[in-house]
């Protein structure tokens, strides 16, 4: 008989799991509660990055003088840009459910939890269902933090969830937390009108980043006339007729028209029913996993994505879930890779784009490991200078003896594409003659690569 997998979670962990292990022929039902494709696609990655690329359009069109025509002003349509979003959120999902249905997975929409190690029930509007399973894969994502201060009314006081857009492109916007989503969510609001105040709760902004390249983002910011509040943290928010004013540790107050929280995600185990299962949780509240392969303590319970407290991506949610799928079916024991988070290559899309993957040069030097890093700005590329976009730089970081590639950053335009080739040296071991070696188009942005790897 088929091994059967049962999946609660359609997102980018749960739908690639459910599509691998169905083409190594498990028979796999997938239950999701929402949307297929998950919070990545309805609230997160795509939705992000669809308003980004419509406010990058509107700041590329007022600079286009630098390239010999006349500057463009068009005008935002909110109704427009929701729709836009929903289209895509759509068709993604339509895709996803023609792939899953065409292997034969089972998609059952409803509640899942778990009722004992190899039972799951599933409530859907016409009944409560429950399933036998062999192997579980639990991928319920995660979903905004919201502190007890701040009463997120998605009006005034927005999550990452309310603002696609909101309404009313807001007036003044202060965004709480200068992470990834915070500086994300920064770059977009100001590129689409906003004035912006961002509250920084130590002297950088992506704290856990390289130094040049959040020095490289700051300066931008600062040049479209965003208000850093550093070393300060939120510690309520109150709504002031058509405002709010974010108070902050220090006594500073930011006022602005709406504000908006960027300060992280909870996972969504609760009500789960790991705990029925026998499944016991770390320190932090995530479900132990033993060994690489993200199974918990019970052996045929897995779990992936923003749930299994490893690298919140979406793409190292996909990846776990695949290769949670050739654990299941048994193809670990042949040509099988353990996942590495170390090698995961990362992007934030603001302006300018940054990417980066691998070691960073701030963590060899603190570990003492002798390494070579080399440096070169896009200054001096001729597709920089056709493009009219000369800001940015790449930066390699390789073994001096042996030239392995151990990781890079990459801040500018395309950084987030350009990486792929840092990424794949970082991953198969190729060392910096390798990218020097190959034969690239000319011109492309992409010959800093091979610059900075000679
Ligand atoms: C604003 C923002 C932007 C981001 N942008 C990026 C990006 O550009 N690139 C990137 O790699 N990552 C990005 N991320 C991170 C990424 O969204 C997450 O890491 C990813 O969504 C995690 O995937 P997942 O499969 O764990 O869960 P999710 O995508 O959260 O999906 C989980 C699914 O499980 C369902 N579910 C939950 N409980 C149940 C239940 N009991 N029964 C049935 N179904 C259930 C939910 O409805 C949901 O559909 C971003 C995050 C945020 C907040």
């Amino acid at each position: 008989m088929a091994t059967r997998f049962v999946i609660v979670g359609g997102g980018p962990a749960g739908h690639t799991a459910a599509s691998h292990a169905a083409r190594l022929g498990a028979q796999v039902t997938l239950v999701e509660r929402d949307v297929l494709g998950g919070a990545a696609h309805l609230w997160d990655c795509i939705p992000s990055k669809a308003m980004i690329a419509t406010g990058g359009a509107l700041s590329y069109l007022g600079r286009v003088h630098g390239m010999g025509l006349d500057t463009v002003k068009p005008e935002l349509d909110t109704a427009s840009l929701r729709e836009r979003i929903s289209t895509i959120v759509g068709r993604l999902e339509r895709s996803t459910r023609e792939l899953l249905d065409s292997q034969g997975v089972r998609l059952i929409k409803g509640t899942g939890h778990l009722k004992g190690p190899h039972e799951v029930v599933v409530e859907t509007a016409d009944g409560v269902e429950e399933l036998t399973a062999d192997a579980i894969l639990v991928s319920t994502g995660s979903r905004p933090r919201i502190p007890d201060w701040a009463n997120a009314d998605g009006v005034r006081v927005l999550t990452t969830r309310d603002a696609y857009p909101p309404p009313d492109i807001p007036g003044h916007l202060v965004i709480i937390g200068s992470g990834v989503t915070g500086v994300e969510f920064v770059h977009m609001f100001a590129s689409l009108g906003s004035r912006v105040t961002l509250i920084v709760s130590r002297q950088q902004v992506l704290p856990i980043k390289d130094p040049e390249v959040a020095a490289a983002l700051e300066e931008n910011f600062i040049e479209r006339g965003v208000r850093l509040y550093k070393g300060a943290k939120a510690t309520g928010i109150e709504v002031v007729g058509a405002g709010v004013r974010v108070l902050c540790d220090d006594g500073r107050v930011a006022e602005g028209s709406h504000a908006l929280l960027a300060i992280g995600s909870i996972p969504n185990i609760e009500d789960v029913g790991l705990e029925a299962a026998g499944v016991h949780f770390d320190q932090r509240g995530f479900p132990v996993t033993v060994g690489h392969h993200l199974q918990t303590n019970v052996k045929h319970i897995y779990v992936a994505g923003d749930v299994s407290g490893k690298l919140p991506l979406s793409s190292v949610a996909a990846m776990q879930g695949r290769k949670i799928a050739e654990h299941i079916m048994g193809l670990h024991a042949r040509d099988h890779r353990h996942l590495d988070y170390e090698k995961a290559a990362s992007a934030i899309f603001t302006e300018p784009e940054i990417a980066d993957v691998g070691m960073a040069e701030a963590e060899a030097f603190a570990s003492g490991r002798k390494i070579r890093v080399t440096k070169v700005p896009f200054a001096a590329a001729p597709k920089a200078m056709i493009n009219d976009d000369t800001r940015g730089f790449v930066k390699i970081i390789s073994d001096p003896a042996t030239g392995v590639v151990l990781g890079g950053s990459i801040v500018g335009r395309h950084a987030a594409e350009l990486i792929s080739v840092i990424a794949l040296a970082v991953t198969a071991g190729l060392r910096v003659g390798d990218i020097v070696d190959s034969l690239l188009v000319h011109p492309t942005v992409a010959e800093a690569l091979a610059d900075a790897a000679d």
